[in-house]
């Protein structure tokens, strides 16, 4: 191993505190509407309110979890807040991003192609071992679903993603997302 955590063991990154207690930074990227907001909030605040919308713009929201191995991952999650829109900002954004979870919504299947179109954006310019899951929202209106699990499934095997379906509504899936993410991010070599 190198030693390196999702590239962001850097100075501009902030990067890691040591092997137990990891400080990563998050990207969440995905159409708008899709509950990217609603999902930070059930994380962070335990409350699904879509009337109070975070305007995170140029800062972010941290949470901390605790891993059954007593790592802890602290999670500095940045919400695009619409800076989607300007393709010049994202390396910008992605720059020390180890995690990168890429939202749509199980009832627009636009939203899923959109949700492709990241994925590629990220191989071309996110860290090379950056951890990406591909997150399936409004698991919840499941009678509206237009995009099968099995969609998901297979995309994510195919692009070396982890892939899950949550509700921000109902909190089903919200906290396994980050855990899993946890699990799944590099540790830094003890030397
Ligand atoms: P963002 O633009 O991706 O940040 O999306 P928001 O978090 O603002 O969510 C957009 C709308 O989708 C909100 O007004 C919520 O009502 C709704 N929403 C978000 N997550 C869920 C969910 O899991 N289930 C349902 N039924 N609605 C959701």
């Amino acid at each position: 191993s190198t030693g390196r955590l999702g590239g962001l063991n850097n100075a501009e990154s902030g990067g890691v505190a040591d092997a137990k207690n990891l400080r990563v930074k998050l990207v969440l990227l995905g159409d708008s509407g899709v509950g990217k907001s609603c999902i930070v909030l059930r994380f962070v605040r335990g409350q699904f309110d879509p009337t109070s919308k975070v305007t995170i713009g140029a800062s972010f929201l941290s949470q901390t979890i605790a891993l059954q191995d007593s790592t802890t991952i602290k999670f500095e999650i940045w919400d695009t807040a619409g800076q989607e829109r300007y393709a010049a900002l994202a390396p910008l954004y992605y720059r020390g991003a180890a995690v990168a979870v890429i939202v749509y919504d199980i009832t627009s299947p636009e939203t899923f192609n959109k949700a492709q179109y990241w994925v590629k954006e990220l191989k071309k310019h996110g860290s090379p071992d950056i951890v990406m899951a591909l997150v399936g929202n409004k698991a919840d209106l499941h009678e509206k679903r237009e995009v099968p699990a099995q969609d998901g499934i297979e995309y994510a095997e195919k692009n070396g993603m982890f892939f899950i379906e949550t509700s921000a509504k109902t909190a089903d899936n919200i906290n396994q997302l980050f855990e899993e993410i946890g699990k799944r991010l590099p540790r830094p070599s003890s030397t």
